[in-house]
């Protein structure tokens, strides 16, 4: 890193849900990219957490060097698309590297940079100083131009602008104590994010068969829902979030109500046990997909005191309209429009690489793969170069959630070390086979064509990993 961009981004802790706090300010959890802002006479910088210039794929944030002060400035690249956070097209615009493409795209989807925090003013140190000290230079030295905004927050009333953020569709608060100072790079208790969860309760129709571990309990659970009239609707499976107890107390419950009668016709691949409609489960999930599935499904518990009969569709919002056009229809028969229902190698699926501190640093490279993360470990890196082979080790899967996971794994325990996001982004699948792995990656540092191979001569979990000619 150069001494002109030598600041990393103070990062925040996770917590589980709001609070109301005196000592406590909440603003908006953008979800964009986080940017660092170095300006001084006329000139801008805009860096990523890893320390990447992102100016370039963002000409329209050149506006900064409108600023008459000098300062340096943390804050988020958001794009906002109808009065709603557009991640996707803003992954677009970090991807595109045709000068042409970058020009376009910033005159039809433009970003904002909306500030948040400011670390020096004309040269002089602001980070020891407490947060509202900050945030009273911020608002004075700041002028707020047509793509440059001023990040708003409000004083103790956590929950209640928590309740509001969910409300407008955004990814959740973030919490910062009033007192604090800005601990650059450092994941501090000072700053906490609270994402939306959202869940639902859905009933079990059934169960799929267990691979690996799972092979003497179930792989996933088969979820419906009731839409009018009383008609089952398929809304996903979910195969994370089981306890090893909870694996066995489920399938000794199913043993007892298993059915021959399936309740819908369910696109899934493997082997399908189908049970009565009596058992309730609430499941977390992300967001409901176009074509009418729970994205990244998660079992949080069964529940007992709920009936079958009031897991209704409601439940899912404005996502409902489309599940029930897809559960009156049967699109074997109909030349009606199904619902868009990309296949597997068109949709985009998420990829992570973490490098991984642990007693041999290595990288854990991650691919988003039918509800799971397969998993390799890469010792050596990820190749940069078609000529570079490196050796990958399988290691289990993980459940999807393990994406976002950044942090230190205590002494002693498995892994034990520190774990950070090296890059993430998403991919495409070209293969997907025993014999070869080939997928497209669109993160921010990696894109192109990456193949995996089995190397089973040097073992059963050993791969080659390559960088693919594009
Ligand atoms: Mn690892």
């Amino acid at each position: 890193m150069t001494t002109r961009h030598r600041y990393k981004p103070m990062l925040a802790k996770e917590a589980k849900a709001p609070f109301t706090d005196i000592d406590w300010i909440f603003e908006v959890k953008w979800d964009g990219f986080r940017a660092l802002a170095y300006i001084a006479h006329g000139a801008v910088s805009l860096r990523s957490r890893n320390n990447k210039e992102l100016l370039g794929n963002f000409p329209e944030l050149q506006e900064l060097t409108q600023q008459s002060k000098r300062m340096i400035l943390d804050g988020e690249i958001v794009l906002l698309n109808k009065g709603k956070v557009d991640f996707q097209t803003l992954l677009e615009r970090g991807q595109a590297t045709a000068p042409t493409d970058i020009t376009l795209k910033a005159t039809r989807s433009p970003a904002v940079y909306v500030v948040f925090d400011i670390l020096e003013k004309d040269g002089k140190p602001l980070a020891h100083l407490p947060l509202m000290e900050r945030k009273r230079i911020l608002k004075e030295s700041l002028r707020e131009t047509k793509h440059v905004l001023l990040s708003d927050y409000v004083e103790e009333e956590g929950e209640a602008y928590y309740e509001a953020a969910i409300q407008k569709d955004l990814e959740g608060v973030v919490a910062k104590r009033k007192g604090s100072a800005y601990t650059a790079g450092l994941r501090s208790g000072d700053w906490l994010k609270i994402k939306k969860r959202r869940s639902c309760d859905c009933v079990i129709f059934g169960y799929t068969q267990g691979t690996g571990t799972r092979a003497n309990t179930f792989g996933a659970l088969m979820l419906g829902l009731y839409g009018k009239k009383e008609q089952a609707v398929f809304v996903g499976k979910v195969g994370t979030g089981f306890l090893q107890a909870t694996l066995k107390t489920l399938l000794a419950e199913f043993k007892k109500i298993e059915t021959d009668t399936a309740p819908f016709e369910a696109d899934v691949a493997e082997k399908v046990t189908w049970l009565k409609p009596v058992l309730v489960c609430e499941v977390a999930y992300q967001v409901v997909t176009r074509d009418g599935r729970l994205r990244m499904p998660r079992f949080l518990r069964l529940r007992k005191d709920k009936q079958p009969k009031d897991c209704t569709l409601d439940q899912l919002g404005e996502a409902k309209a489309l599940l029930e056009y897809t559960a009156k229809r049967n699109f074997a028969k109909t030349a009606e429009p199904k619902p868009e229902t990309p296949s597997n190698n068109e949709t985009s699926k998420i990829f992570v690489i973490q490098e991984h501190h642990a007693r041999r640093l290595h990288y854990d490279f991650r691919l988003e793969r039918g509800g799971v993360l397969k998993s390799w470990a890469v010792p050596k890196g990820i190749p940069a170069s078609p000529d570079e082979k490196r050796l990958a080790v399988q290691v289990e899967d993980h459940p999807t959630e393990y994406a976002q996971f950044e942090g230190e794994i205590p002494k002693g325990e498995y892994g034990a070390g520190r774990v950070i996001i090296w890059d993430k982004g998403t991919y495409k699948t070209k293969v997907w086979s025993e014999k070869m792995v080939e997928v497209v990656l669109a993160g921010e540092k990696l894109k192109g064509r990456y193949v995996l191979v089995p190397l089973k001569k040097a073992g059963e979990k050993n791969w080659l990993m390559l960088k693919a000619k594009d």
